[in-house]
This record gives structure tokens, sequence and C-alpha cells, in this order.
């Protein structure tokens, strides 16, 4: 049967992308990924699953296997409330809603508020998940300048008073791909500017809580709640396998989201979201985050220490101070897909940065590391050997040996 002519116009917009091609690639036995965007299989707390399944089974019966509200399994969100109070949030439960990881609120959304052609402004470059999420329903997507400290607030109120947005998306913590935080100064001045142009937000903060230095910074959403949905997930705190995301919508958003949902799946697993509940009310977080925390916080110095001895002088990079990401930027003309290929080649793994872009051809000089993957040591090996690619790369981009070849 000829698929095509049965296909809706928004399926072409799911397009085969590049860079599941890539991530097929990295998976050959033996290859080095700093590809991945996933957590430590060892950061998974399997000894606290074990006992709080037990719990779960003693304390819900069957109603952990039982259909259950779309909104969510209530001891859940009463959980949430107080993991949310600790970050400045103030809410109740029935305000919570439960998705199936984070990403299903990016796709509820999109379906509840993109139009073909309404235009969704969002950092450059942003995650390619959001991308790919509301692609199928036929954005315009209207990139807002961002550098180190995030997107940049006259950018972004110069979008909207220029065009009409229907909403904007971004990631405050440890952006993926970026591994950037959005400064205090600039969370107040996109308030404002979301509550003057009276515009909505999407706050997708997935990274918060992997903070290795300084001092966490309130969301948005404590600034304009009217304005802001606020999502969050325990991907990265608990583990992805769950599918275990939340969210916090203003009005009516929160009405049309369960809706949404209603027709995907009903709701997500009862189960799952009884043992995150148990993993939350029990304390069990508080105890487990700061093993996290020690297992990636040496990583990602491996990885900036060995940058910092192993990558050419020409090239710059993000220094987070939390998250699974650094961002790395070449000089103009430097191709990082055919960089990742020749590091392909050598057994390791990177992303270049063009797919993290919304327009076409953007950031070819620039790639996305995640070192939440690997040990030290492996991840040390990874950038020299990267480090030496770039160095040919170069070389051969200036057409000459050795007139580059020196380190920081
Ligand atoms: N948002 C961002 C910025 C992410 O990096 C991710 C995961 N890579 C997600 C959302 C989706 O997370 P999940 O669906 O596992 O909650």
């Amino acid at each position: 049967m000829p698929t095509n002519r049965i296909l809706a116009r928004r399926t072409a917009n799911m397009g085969a992308s590049a860079i599941r091609e890539i991530l097929k690639v990295v998976s050959r036995p033996g290859m080095v990924s700093l590809a991945g965007g996933i957590p430590a299989p060892e950061s998974f707390p399997l000894a606290i699953v074990r006992e709080i399944t037990g719990t779960v089974v003693e304390k819900y019966g069957s109603t952990a296997f039982q259909y259950g509200h779309t909104e969510g399994f209530l001891p859940l969100r009463e959980a949430l409330v107080d993991y949310l109070v600790e970050k400045g949030i103030d809410t109740t439960s029935d305000r919570i809603l439960i998705s199936s990881g984070s990403q299903g609120v990016l796709d509820s959304l999109g379906k509840i508020l993109i139009n073909p052609g309404d235009r969704v402004a969002l950092e450059a470059p942003t995650y390619l998940g959001a991308l790919q999420a509301f692609a199928p329903y036929e954005p315009n997507y209207v990139q807002i300048a961002s550098d180190d400290q995030g997107m940049l607030p006259d950018a972004l109120a110069a979008a909207l008073s220029h065009r009409g947005v229907k909403f904007i998306y971004l990631v405050p913590n440890f952006q993926n791909p970026t591994g950037r935080t959005l400064s205090m100064k600039r969370r107040r001045a996109i308030a404002g500017i979301i509550q003057r142009f009276d515009t909505l937000l999407v706050e997708d903060d997935p990274y918060g809580d992997l903070r290795y230095r300084g001092t966490p910074m309130p969301p948005i959403q404590t600034l304009a709640p009217d304005h802001v949905v606020y999502l969050s997930t325990l991907s990265k705190i608990f583990a992805p396998g769950l599918r275990m995301g939340f969210c916090l919508a203003p009005g009516e958003i929160s009405h049309w989201l369960v809706l949404a949902k209603q027709g995907v799946d009903l709701h997500t697993s009862t189960f799952n979201q009884a043992l995150a509940a148990e993993y939350l009310a029990g304390g069990h977080l508080k105890r487990h985050l700061p093993s996290i925390v020690a297992l990636y916080r040496p990583r990602q110095e491996a990885m900036l220490d060995a940058m910092a001895r192993f990558f050419p002088s020409s090239f710059t990079w993000s220094v987070p101070d939390g998250g699974m990401f650094i961002w790395v930027k070449g000089p103009e003309g430097m191709d990082m897909e055919a960089v990742n290929k020749m590091a392909v080649t050598r057994m390791t793994a990177f992303v270049p940065g063009t797919f993290f872009f919304a327009r076409p051809g953007d950031g070819r000089e620039t790639m996305r590391l995640n070192y939440t993957m690997a040990d030290e040591k492996t991840l040390t090996g990874a950038i020299k050997t990267i480090g030496d690619v770039l160095e040919e790369a170069l070389m051969e981009m200036h057409g000459q040996a050795g007139s580059v070849n020196y380190r920081r």
C-alpha cells in the first residue's frame, strides 16, 4: 500500500532526523559516546526502588494497578507540592498535572496551542526534543539571540513587539544543549516582558537539581505565575524509564492539557506514580540526590580539564554550574558534522550542534558534549581523541600543517 498517500500532512514534519542516524552509529560496541543525553545507569537508586516497591504494594494495594485520573495520582501530586515549595513555587496539589515524561507535556502544549504558521520563540540553540514535539503542529520558529547567560531579554522584547508570538519556550537551568543558566537579572527581565506583552512562557526545568556549584535561582514561574507553564521531570533525579514528568499551568491551559493527555494515554502509569510518590514523600530523593551530584561533578571537571589540555586554542566552551552538557564553539568555517564523522572512525562520538538550532544551517561550528555516561579516565581519553581530530580539521581548513598546533 502506498503509505505516502494516506499520511497526514503533519507527519512529514516528523522527518527522519539526521541525529537519529548519529545516535544509531554511536551505539556500536566499543564506541565512546559523548553524544547521548542520558543519565548514568549507576545513578539509578535500585536499592531504594527495591525497598519502596514493597511499601507501594502494602500502602496502596490494587489502587496502584488500577486506572487513575488523567491529572495524576493524588499522593504524588501532594508530594510534588512540597518539592516545588522548596523551589519557591507556591502551589496546591490540584494544580499539578502528571505526565508521561516532561516530553508528554511538550507534545500536549503543541497540540493545544499551535495552529499551522503560529510563531513560537525559542533560544538559539534549544532542546531538540522540543523542536521535534512542536514540529508536527507546523509552527514558525523565531530564534531569540542568546549568550552565555541565556536568552537576551531585549531580543525577546523586540520579537514580541514586532511579531505575534504564541508562546516562548526556554530551559532556564543548565540548558540542553549549552549547559548555561539564565541569570537572575534576566529571569526578572523576562518575567516583566511576558507580563507586559501578556504572552505565555513554557519554562522547562529538568536539570535544576543537578547543581555542582553556586546557589539555585528561583524559577521564572515564581515571578510571573499567571504567564508561565512550568514543567519538570524525575528523569534525571530518579530514573527516566519511569517516564515521570509533571507540570503546573495557569488557568484554562491546565484544563486543555488534561483533555489532550486523555486522548493520548488516559493517564501516566499508576504504579510508577505511586513509586515516585514514595521516593519523594519518603525523603529518598533528598538522601539520594547528593550521590548523583557526587557522581557527575568529577566527570564534568575531568572533561573540562581535558578540554583545556587537548582542545585547540581557537575553541571556546561553556563551563556550566551543573547539568549534563558542555557546549563547544569552534572558529567560523569549522564543520562539526564532518569532524564527528572523523571522530567516529576513532570510536568516539559527539553531537554536532547544528541540530539544536531551529534555523537549518546555523551552528555548524558547534558541538554538544555529554559527560554523564563515562568515567573520568574514559572521558579524558575521548577528549584527547576529539582534540586530535579538531587539530587535524583545523589544519585542513587552513590548508597548512603545524600552524595551529599549540595547546592551552
Ligand atoms: N526537556 C529537556 C530540556 C530535556 O533535556 C529532556 C530530556 N532529554 C526532556 C525535556 C524530556 O525529559 P523526560 O521526557 O524524560 O521527562
